[in-house]
């Protein structure tokens, strides 16, 4: 199996159905505790990039990661498309002159988390998509060096995503909109942790697809 750029256009239109099917419960959590304009905000990027995919497809990783940044940074609003942006266009940076193994892989993906860690000057714990993307990169690492099999690691990816998210709904919001509920804003999971876990599910089920489909 080929894991090329070529994949982007699936991978986004699972990700388009995956937010379109939890759009109600991703508002509900973004009006306990934001604006509400969370899923919105996600689907103007994802629309976005529905309509650049086969174009991103011709791409090569740096170049595909590069420009699903910058779409999303002008596409979406709010502080999630600032910083779902500046995941890919830090990965982008990263990723240059590297062979895209499991291993490269996590090291491109948590230079992207650090990036968004900077970029919201936010860390672990403060109820944010941070509590979902820091853990995944922490395991990918981890995986990568115990030499773990794909399948096992697409698996564990994806729990420890949904761990991250559900993690989310006693903490206390530091960061963000919901920190202006300090301690009423505990008891709801955050709206990007949520997405943050929907998308990498959705990624995780298309790849897992890929590795049992034969070449
Ligand atoms: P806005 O808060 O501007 O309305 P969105 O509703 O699109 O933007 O996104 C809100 C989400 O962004 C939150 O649920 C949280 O996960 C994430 N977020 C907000 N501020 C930060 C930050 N400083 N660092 C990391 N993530 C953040
Ligand atoms: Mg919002």
């Amino acid at each position: 199996m080929q894991l090329t750029p070529a994949l982007l256009p699936g991978l986004i239109r699972a990700i388009n159905a995956v937010i379109e099917t939890n759009a109600d419960e991703v508002t509900a959590l973004d009006q306990a505790i934001g604006d509400g304009d969370h899923v919105t905000n996600v689907q103007r990027g994802l629309k976005a990039l529905m309509a650049q995919s086969e174009e991103l497809a011709g791409l090569d990783w740096v170049a595909a990661w590069q420009k699903i940044g910058m779409t999303v940074m002008t596409a979406v609003g709010g502080a999630s498309g600032s910083l779902y942006g500046t995941l890919f266009v830090a990965m982008s940076k990263a990723g240059r002159d590297k062979a895209l193994d499991l291993a490269a892989f996590a090291e491109i993906f948590s230079s992207g988390v650090e990036a968004v860690k900077q970029r919201g000057k936010a860390d672990a714990g403060e109820k944010t998509m941070l509590d979902v993307l820091i853990p995944v990169a922490a395991y990918l690492r981890q995986a990568a060096s115990d030499g773990v099999a794909l399948p096992e690691v697409l698996d564990n990816a994806a729990r420890t995503a949904i761990v991250g998210m559900e993690s989310t709904k006693d903490m206390i919001a530091t960061k963000g909109r919901a920190s202006f509920l300090e301690e009423r804003s505990r008891g709801h999971i955050d709206a990007g942790a949520k997405t943050s876990q929907l998308m990498i599910c959705a990624l995780v089920d298309v790849l897992a697809k890929q590795l049992t489909t034969p070449a």
